[in-house]
This record gives structure tokens, C-alpha cells and sequence, in this order.
């Protein structure tokens, strides 16, 4: 049955070192002392740094003496080497560094050292703030001691993130407040207005995540106006951008990188299209986000709630204004009532699904379709005859332009790339939030053109982009023709930090039996572990039922996914004794709890993407009608690169040690499994339950 990678019963053992908790994030955030934010721009010039990267990262080196609890890490000499060659030959690389080589230095030192202006842009708003508080004040530190020739360096959020001082105004003057806790939030949001340098709403604690006065406020550019508002001069954005083209190193997360890059690609690279200023070079950390962000972009997207958001705002406006006519209130009315009769006509279904029948749709339901293009004309011409209007109002127009346009696109277009898609999510009580899509089926040859050609130098780097030790998928999927590329050998001793179980016993997970025995397995793998443990699902239902059956059964405290937010859950794990966490995957990834804490991690099958999904299905279909093998050539791959995802939450330092379990044992059985086994690290492995006994000495 077993593939030969896996040990079984009876084979000896070196003995492992016991767990001793220390954070090896300490390495990185709790001894470096906060540096102010430098305020100074430096010339390229007063940035080049004597010390090479062998004098910084050796034995012996600044960072040696720079910091207590340094550790010579050969892979992070090896990765700062590689961008610094990538940087000076422009050209591109894709590198793959896991958890443990301190890629962050490894990436930013070469970048300071080139004097470059460098883009980083990170999946994760924990990795955008280590870099700007944690890891460049570090740096500073070390590499300017006396000061001289600070980094200009600036954190960019997406624009929903800052306040917009107009809308602020506008309120102020008539506000549409609906409840004290509103009223509360504005007298917070008026007063700190006042006061901050940035309008970044991080800065206000007390506001609640889901404030809805916040979405009224915030800086979206839906409703902006550009120059023409009259408080451009102090506008956040504007301050923003400004800090942009002054600075050295610009950190941004994906959502916002391609967010502009679409906007500069729709403006055919107008000089003052998008926000982000032109670069020497981009670093994109956790790139192996990168295909479905960059999709999502390039895509086009309506909603119900985007049509009544239009609405919303021109009456709003216009009632501020004195400007509501009868003419207008007939024409919002009209585009209502056809908006919410379009949107009810669409297939029904929950989720994400197909619209592959388009025209058979729109030769049944062409009129409707026609009469809501017509209200979206006839709003945008009666907001164009209002004479002497507000500057808001051209830009409500627009938007209404836009709509008629992608619905004619999302509805009409034929473009063999796209796949065209509804999604139909519950939104309160007997409410749907609609939403018609477009994704590209493949970014590659968008990526290619927009930014690969485009750029000098493009580092993608991530603990998880490599496939049986190569880039192959990636590099095809992303567009990345000519990179250079390299696999850093890991920091960790993963044969003896992690014991990989797969008990070869328990029935296919895609048959009716597997949930109870798998439930028994998990049962007797927590009683080992005694609890401490991730157990991680590929889909909603299963975890609901796996976790039924083991409630009650278990001495150890059960955490459940979407029982509170995901921040709350990880606290209550990090804070609970021998706690249980049941979730899926949005615990597969960004998730880190160091220590004994988490000693288990289960998952209970190999994460291939849902087949029926929409994206999905376009894809594999692409692939197989170009004579390629969908299966082995994306389905696979991609499954390999999330399991390494959900694996990676276990062995986060080097004093960590745990148990990983996966329930699927099609691993073992089938030909592909080779390729999941081959791309994960080199985890000392086994299908016998003794094993795991004996490494948490429980046998
Ligand atoms: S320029 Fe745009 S974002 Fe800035 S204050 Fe004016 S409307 Fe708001």
C-alpha cells in the first residue's frame, strides 16, 4: 500500500529533543527596541552601505552584533545574494524560502543596498506591518546608527482603509446618522479628524470593525472627485500618493498593487493613472496569492448593492443639494425597480455558480435587460442636463456610464478568456447581495504583458510556491517566462521537529464512512496530543459534522470556526489549556501559534479545489481543450501548494515540534501522491499510530 516514503511499525527512532517554547519570532519583533518613523528622504546615493551582504548576514556579521538572538541562517544569506543579483541584472526571480529563513532581511537589505525605489507588496496586514514597524526601524538601526541616510519609506492601505474629508464635511452639514452608536462613532471620527497626520482609521481603536458610518466616510474612490474637490490640498489620498513618489521602499498588500495596475492598464499607462509611482523593482512576498488576487482584478464585477450604492449616493447629494427634482426621483426610482427585476430573473442558486448560458438568458430576458441598460442612460443624461451642478455630480454620472457599460460587458461579451459567473450570498433576512462576474481564465498572459514585461526586476517569493522542487506551475500560471530561479535550503530540523502521520487504514474520504472513523482517529490522536491541535477540513460541512460527533467525547476544550471572528478564536486558543480548534480554510494560512500550544495539526483531505467552481471548472476545461492534462497540470499543483500552506502552520521556530496528520490516505495509494509527498519537507514519516505514541512519549 505505501508509496516507500512513509516509515511503519517497528522502525527505530533517534530520540527528539523536547519542546522548549520560545517565540523565534522574538528573533524579529520583541528585542528590537521601536524606532521612530524617519521622517527624511535620502538620496539614493547617501543609502549605499559600505558592509556587504556577507559582512551583514555571517557569523560574526552587523547582524550578529546588532542583535541578541541571532542565528547564521544559510538560506537567508543564500536568498539576500540571489535578489541582489536579480536587482543588479534586472532581471526577474522566484524563490522559494520556508518558514524559519528570515526572508524579510533577506529581501530588504539587498533592496537598501540598491538605492533603488522598491515596491513590497504582502497577502498579509501582518506582514505589512512587521516590515514597516519591526523590520526596516531594525535595519535603520543597524545600518545608520548616527542616523544619516534614514529610509523614506511609506506603508500604503487600500483607500477604504483612510477617511474622506468631503464625506466627513457632507455629513457634518446634514448628517444621515441612524442611532446613538452612529452618532457616538462620528463625534469619535470629528474630533480625530482634527488631529491625524494619516486618516487611517487603524488609528482609531474604539471604531468598530463593521462600523456602517465608517463605508458612508471612507475614501473609496467610487466617490471621489479628484482635483476638482475642494479639499483635495488636504486629502489623505493625495498626502498619500505625495509620500509615495517621495519614498525609497513603498509597502502595499496584493489588493492594492493590482488594484492600480488594473486602473493603469485600463488608462493605457497615463502618466497620472493609478496611485503607486514607477519603480525600480517590486517584491512580491506570499506570492503564491498572487493568480487569484491579480484575477480578481482584471476581472469586472456588478452587484444589486452596487446599483443601489449609485442611488443612494445621487439622492443623498442631491437632497444635500437642493437638487432632488421630480425628473431625477423618477429616473432613481425607474432604475431601481428594473435593477431589483434583473437581478431576480438571474439563475437561481446559492454560492458561486456557472453563467454559461448568457444568450439563452438574454433571448429569454432580453427586454428586461434592455430596460435597465435604458434606466442607466436616462439617469446619466438627466444628471448631465442638471445645469450649474456640484462636482460630485459628473462623477455620479460616470459611475452610472460604467455600470451600463460592464453589465453590456458581463452579459453580451464573448471573450474566450473570461468566464462569466454569479454569485448569490444571503445578506440578512430574506435579502441576497447579487453579484455577476467576470475572471479571466488565465492572468498569465495579462501578468505577462502588464507587469512581467513591463518591469526591470520582479522577486516572487513565498514558503510555498514550489512544486517538486520546481516553478513550473507557477512560473506557468503567473506568466513568469525568464526568472531566475532558486529552493533555499530550510532552517529547520523538520525530521526531527515534525512526525507526518497517515493512517493507512481509514476509508476514501469522498465515501459516506469516513466521517465517523476519521472522527474516531481524531478522537485518539487528541487523547496522544492531548489536545494543543489544529484539525482542519476542506469544506464547512464536514467540520460541522466531524465536530458534532466529537462533542461531548473530548477532555479538551472545543474551539469552533465561525463561533466568534477569527482574531478571537486564535486569542482563546493561545489562552486556553490543551484547547481544540475544528476550522477551514481560512485557518490554513497567515495563522501563527508558536510553541507547545499547537503540537497537532490534522487535516482531513487532500485540498483539491472544489471541481464545480465556476473559476475552477473554466480553468481545467482551458487547460484540457489546449491538449494539456487539467489534472496534473493545475488541480494537482495547486492542491500541493495549500497542503504545504496548511502544514506550515506547525513548525513555525525551531524549538517547535508536533505531529501532523493527514486522514486522506489516496496519498499513499495513488500515483500523484508521490508529487504531495515530494513537495513537502522532508517531515519524518509514518503510518503507524505507535509512532506517534512514542514521539509524544505516550506509549
Ligand atoms: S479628493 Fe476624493 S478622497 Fe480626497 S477628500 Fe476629496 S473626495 Fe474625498
Amino acid at each position: 500500500m505505501s508509496n516507500g516514503l512513509f516509515e511503519s511499525a517497528g522502525q527505530p527512532r533517534a530520540a527528539v529533543p523536547t519542546c522548549a517554547a520560545i517565540g523565534f519570532d522574538s528573533y524579529y519583533r520583541d528585542s528590537v527596541a521601536p524606532i521612530p518613523q524617519p521622517a527624511s528622504a535620502a538620496a539614493p546615493s547617501a543609502r549605499k552601505h559600505e558592509v556587504s551582504l556577507y559582512q551583514f548576514f555571517a557569523p560574526g556579521g552587523m547582524l550578529s552584533r546588532t542583535h541578541p538572538a541571532y542565528e547564521f541562517r544559510r538560506g537567508q544569506l543564500q536568498m539576500a545574494q540571489s535578489v541582489e543579483q536579480a536587482l543588479e541584472e534586472k532581471r526577474h526571480l522566484i524563490v522559494e524560502a520556508g518558514t524559519g529563513t528570515g526572508k524579510t532581511l533577506a529581501y530588504l537589505v539587498p533592496v537598501i543596498r540598491s538605492g533603488k525605489r522598491v515596491i513590497i507588496s504582502t497577502g498579509t496586514k501582518n506582514l505589512q506591518e512587521q516590515l514597516f514597524h519591526k523590520d526596516i526601524p531594525f535595519l535603520e538601526q543597524a545600518l545608520f546608527p548616527d542616523g544619516e541616510g534614514r529610509l523614506n519609506v511609506c506603508y500604503m492601505k487600500g483607500r477604504n482603509n483612510y477617511l474622506c474629508r468631503k464625506k466627513l464635511y457632507d455629513l457634518t452639514g446634514q448628517p444621515v446618522l441612524s442611532g446613538l452608536e452612529e452618532i457616538e462613532h462620528y463625534r469619535a471620527i470629528a474630533a480625530w479628524e482634527k488631529a491625524t497626520q494619516t486618516g487611517d482609521r487603524a488609528e482609531l481603536a474604539e471604531l468598530p470593525e463593521a462600523s456602517a458610518l465608517w463605508h458612508k466616510i471612507d475614501a473609496r474612490s467610487d466617490a471621489c472627485i479628484g482635483q476638482k474637490c475642494s479639499s483635495w490640498d488636504k486629502c489623505f489620498i493625495t498626502e498619500m500618493h505625495r509620500r509615495a513618489m517621495e519614498s525609497d521602499i513603498i509597502i502595499v498588500n496584493h489588493h492594492l498593487f493590482f488594484a492600480d495596475l488594473s486602473i493603469k492598464q485600463q488608462a493605457e499607462y497615463a502618466p497620472d493613472a493609478g496611485i503607486l509611482p514607477e519603480v525600480g523593482a517590486v517584491i512580491f512576498d506570499e506570492a503564491h496569492e498572487l493568480e487569484d488576487v491579480a484575477g480578481s482584478y482584471f476581472g469586472v464585477s456588478v452587484s444589486n448593492g452596487r446599483v443601489e450604492e449609485l442611488c443612494r449616493d445621487v439622492e443623498a447629494s442631491l437632497q444635500r443639494n437642493h437638487m432632488l427634482s421630480a425628473s431625477i426621483s423618477g429616473a432613481l426610482k425607474s432604475l431601481r425597480e428594473r435593477s431589483m427585476f434583473f437581478f431576480a430573473l438571474l439563475p437561481q442558486g446559492e454560492g458561486r455558480f456557472s453563467f454559461e448560458n448568457r444568450r439563452d438568458f438574454l433571448e429569454e430576458n432580453g427586454e428586461e435587460f434592455m430596460a435597465l441598460q435604458q434606466s442607466f442612460t436616462r439617469l446619466h443624461s438627466e444628471l448631465e442636463n442638471l445645469p450649474s451642478k456640484p462636482e460630485e455630480v459628473f462623477n455620479f454620472a460616470r459611475r452610472a456610464q460604467e455600470l451600463q457599460v460592464q453589465f453590456g460587458f458581463l452579459m453580451e461579451s464573448e471573450d474566450p478568456n473570461t468566464v462569466f459567473w454569479i454569485e448569490r450570498r444571503r445578506g440578512g433576512r430574506d435579502k441576497f447581495n447579487v453579484y455577476l462576474q467576470a475572471t479571466p481564465i488565465d492572468v498569465a498572459p495579462i501578468l505577462k504583458t502588464c507587469l512581467f514585461d513591463k518591469l526591470e526586476c520582479a522577486v516572487l517569493t513565498s514558503a510555498t510556491l514550489a512544486v517538486g522542487g520546481g516553478f513550473e506551475y507557477m512560473r506557468n500560471r503567473l506568466g513568469l517566462e525568464h526568472a531566475r530561479e532558486s529552493v533555499l535550503p530550510s532552517h529547520f530540523d523538520y525530521e526531527n521537529q515534525a512526525l507526518f502521520y497517515v493512517p493507512p487504514d481509514l476509508p476514501d474520504p469522498r465515501t459516506p464512512q469516513f466521517a465517523a472513523k476519521a472522527a474516531d482517529r481524531i478522537r485518539r490522536l487528541l487523547e496522544i496530543t492531548r489536545g494543543r491541535a489544529f484539525v482542519l477540513f476542506t469544506s464547512y460541512a464536514q467540520m460541522n459534522d466531524v465536530y458534532q460527533r466529537l462533542l461531548g467525547e473530548l477532555d479538551f476544550p472545543m474551539l469552533l470556526q465561525g463561533d466568534a471572528s477569527k482574531s478571537a478564536l486564535l486569542e482563546e486558543f493561545r489562552l486556553t489549556p490543551n484547547p481544540v480548534l475544528f476550522a477551514t480554510s481560512s485557518f490554513w494560512q497567515g495563522v501563527d501559534v508558536q510553541g507547545e500550544q499547537l503540537s497537532c495539526v490534522i487535516i482531513d483531505r487532500l485540498p483539491f479545489a472544489v471541481p464545480s467552481d465556476p473559476v475552477v471548472a473554466a480553468r481545467v476545461k482551458s487547460i484540457d481543450a489546449e491538449g494539456g492534462n487539467a489534472f496534473f497540470q493545475y488541480q494537482v499543483p495547486a492542491a500541493v501548494i495549500t497542503l504545504k500552506q496548511g502544514f506550515g502552520r506547525l513548525i513555525r521556530s525551531l524549538h517547535d515540534r508536533g505531529l501532523l496528520t493527514l486522514l486522506d490516505n489516496r496519498i499513499l495509494k495513488k500515483a500523484y501522491g508521490r508529487l504531495f509527498i515530494e513537495s513537502l519537507p522532508n517531515y519524518r514519516k509514518t503510518t503507524d499510530l505507535a509512532a506517534v505514541e512514542e514521539f509524544f512519549g505516550a506509549s
